[in-house]
Parts: structure tokens; sequence; C-alpha cells
């Protein structure tokens, strides 16, 4: 494409920097769209620890809604969340909010990355509901000694996680949706998913369906994950398996995600904020950056979505100025250098 930035015109998205390594992760991403001359304008918003700090329980303030509510699109970095005590987690909130039901995590293999499955051709996407399960958030103690939390599960919310899984099954040319759960104990919740999946597949004869138990799909995806296509799952199985999945082909770093609802979308990368290394200049910033890839896409800036993915691949392959979590043991350069290695890499994509 040979438009100029002056010509083109840009869509506003919301972009929250987040906790921890967040705030770099996402200058980095943006010095990298900007030198790609992506379509988008940034409109910055808060959420997260500073905001829980001035006593918004739901770690998202209202301009930042109402900022995601006027563009329908949000760049997110990690929000970070009290573990094991304090108010609810602000993803949850955004993800309840604007009722973003569908997780997408693609997990593939990347150039240059070596794993110990490199060269099994792992190319998979995880389908994970999104909102409901039992991170709806209805937890309580019953005594002092006994602790209940309720797993929610609905046929409609279901079909449409169900549906979604399909769509983008047929959307890239994929062959299998395999719909994994804990039917065999959770026969009502669980096992509505499994009942849904069966009354839904017969409407997509193009694709191969099948059903697998999650604990059975954890071990299949160690074993032989070049088999799996497309996992579709309930909220906390597909929150574990996509983790393990992203581990097989390079860990947290590199694995990006959408939140996908009917009148928003949010992209964030799987990982936290990784307070261990935030404020240090070594965070990796590929899976936020992938995560704008998606968002690109999701806009329809194919062409832009497609250099700086090229110039992120040839970056990897290259293996020159890599993160250090992608480079053997103190050979690793900073977010800047890498960053900067990419940005040098969009003119040869
Ligand atoms: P984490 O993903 O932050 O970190 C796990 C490990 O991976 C750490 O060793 C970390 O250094 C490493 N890591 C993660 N991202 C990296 C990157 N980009 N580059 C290099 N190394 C990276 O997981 P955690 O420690 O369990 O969680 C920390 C906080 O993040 C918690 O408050 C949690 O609630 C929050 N969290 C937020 C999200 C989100 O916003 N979607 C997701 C997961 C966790």
């Amino acid at each position: 494409m040979n438009a100029t930035a002056a010509t083109v015109t840009k869509t506003k998205v919301t972009a929250l920097p987040g906790d921890g390594i967040g705030p770099e992760v996402m200058a980095a991403t943006m010095r990298i769209l900007e030198a790609a001359n992506a379509p988008v304008e940034w409109e910055m918003a808060e959420g997260g620890a500073e905001v829980f700090k001035k006593g918004i329980i739901t770690g998202v303030p209202r301009e930042t809604l109402d900022s995601i509510a006027r563009n329908g699109l949000a760049l997110k970095s990690p929000l970070e969340t009290p573990v094991g005590y304090g108010g609810k987690s602000a993803n949850v909130t955004l993800r309840k909010h604007f009722e973003l039901y569908a997780n997408i995590r693609p997990v593939r293999e990347l150039p240059g990355i070596t794993t110990p499955y490199t060269g099994r051709g792992i190319d998979m996407v995880i389908v994970r509901e999104n909102v409901e399960d039992v991170y709806a958030g209805i937890e309580h103690m019953q005594t002092t000694t006994v602790a209940q939390c309720l797993k929610l599960m609905t046929a409609p919310g279901c079909e449409r996680i169900i549906r979604a899984a399909y769509g983008l099954a047929l959307a890239e040319e994929r062959k299998k949706v395999t719909t994994a759960t804990k039917a065999n104990i959770m026969k009502l919740t669980e096992g509505l998913m499994k009942r849904v999946a069966e009354m839904v597949a017969p409407e997509f004869p193009s694709l191969k369906s099948d059903h697998i138990i999650i604990d059975n799909c954890a071990h299949q995806l160690v074993v032989k994950p070049e088999a799996f296509d497309v996992i579709v799952t309930s909220n906390m199985n597909g929150d574990i398996i996509s983790d393990l999945a992203a581990g097989l082909v390079g860990g947290l770093g590199i694995a990006p995600s959408s939140n996908l609802g009917d009148h928003a979308a949010m992209f964030e990368a799987v990982h936290g904020s990784a307070p261990d290394i935030a404020g240090k200049g070594l965070a990796n910033p590929t899976a936020l950056l992938s995560a704008a890839i998606m968002l690109l896409r999701h806009i329809g800036a194919f062409d832009v979505a497609a250099t700086v993915e090229q110039a992120l691949f040839i970056t990897l392959a290259e293996g020159k100025n890599l993160t250090g979590d992608l480079s053997p043991r103190g050979h690793g350069v900073g977010t800047q250098a890498y960053t900067d290695q990419i940005i040098a890499n969009l003119g040869r994509a």
C-alpha cells in the first residue's frame, strides 16, 4: 500500500499501559506501530494497581470504560490483581463489563524460537469462554471454615462460544474443532458445554468435531500438540491450558490474545505484569506486539499487520538482539534494543 500516513484514516483505540512491565511493553509496541505508519490513534486510559489505590474497587475508572465504549477497541497491558485477597480483577471487570465472551489465544511455532517441540508443526487456536464459569465472581465464606464458589454456565453462553470457535475455524480455513470439558465429573455445567457443542457441530459439516476430557487434553497437548487445531473450552480450563500451550512454543513472553464481544474488542498479552522484572527494561514486548497485530487485522489493516509481523519474524529468525527470555543465558538485550531491531527490520519486510 502506498498511502502516506497523512491520507490514512486512523482508528481510535483505547490504550491501557497497565502495571509492572505493562508501560514498557506498551511503549515498545506503540513505537513499532508508529514506525510502521499503522492507522491507529491512541486514547490513553488508566486501569489496575494505581486505580485500586485510589479506592476504585473495580480497578477501572469510569473514564476508561467510557473510552472503550466510544472506541469499541482497546489494547491493554497486564493489570495486577491482588492474589488471594482484596478486590476483584480489573481484567475480569473489563471482560464482564463489555461482555467480551470470546478469548482467542493463538499458539504456533515462531521462527527462530527453538523449543523441544520445534518442527512439530504446532499451530492451534484456543477459544476460551471469557465471562462465565467460576470467574463470574460469585464466591463467599459459608462459615468461617467453608468457602464456596459458584460455577455458572448457561446454554446461551456455551452456544455463543461454541459458535465463535466454529466461525473462527471456518474463517481461518482450519479443519477441526475440539471441545474440551470436564463433563465426566461436572455433568450439568461442563456437560452443558459438551451437549451444546454436539448440537451445533452438525451445522458445520466441513469441519471435523470431537470432544476430549480436559485433563486428557492437557496430557495430549504435551504429548502430541500438533494434533490440535481449534480447542474450545470453559473459562478456567482455557486459562490453564492456554498458558500450558504457550509454554510449548516459547513461553508467555510471546503469547497474544484477543477478547471479543459483539460491541467491543480488547487485545492483550497472555502474560501478567511480571513484577520480578518490572522497571528493569528487560521485558519482551512480543506478546503485546502480536496482540496489536491481531488488532490491526481486526480493523482491516492487513498490509500494515503483515509488515509488522514480517519484521518481527525476521528479527526472531536472525536471533540478533533478542530479549533475555528468548536468548541463551546472559546474551539477551533489553526491551529498547529489541524494539529498535524490529523497527530496523520494518524496511526489509
Ligand atoms: P506473569 O505472567 O506476570 O509472570 C510469569 C513469569 O513470566 C515471570 O517470571 C515473568 O518474569 C515472566 N514473563 C511474563 N511476561 C514476560 C515478558 N513479556 N517478558 C519476559 N518475561 C515475562 O505471571 P504472575 O507473576 O503470575 O502474575 C503477576 C501479576 O499479573 C498478578 O497480579 C496477576 O494477577 C497479573 N496478571 C494479569 C494478566 C492480565 O492482565 N491479563 C494476566 C495474568 C496475570
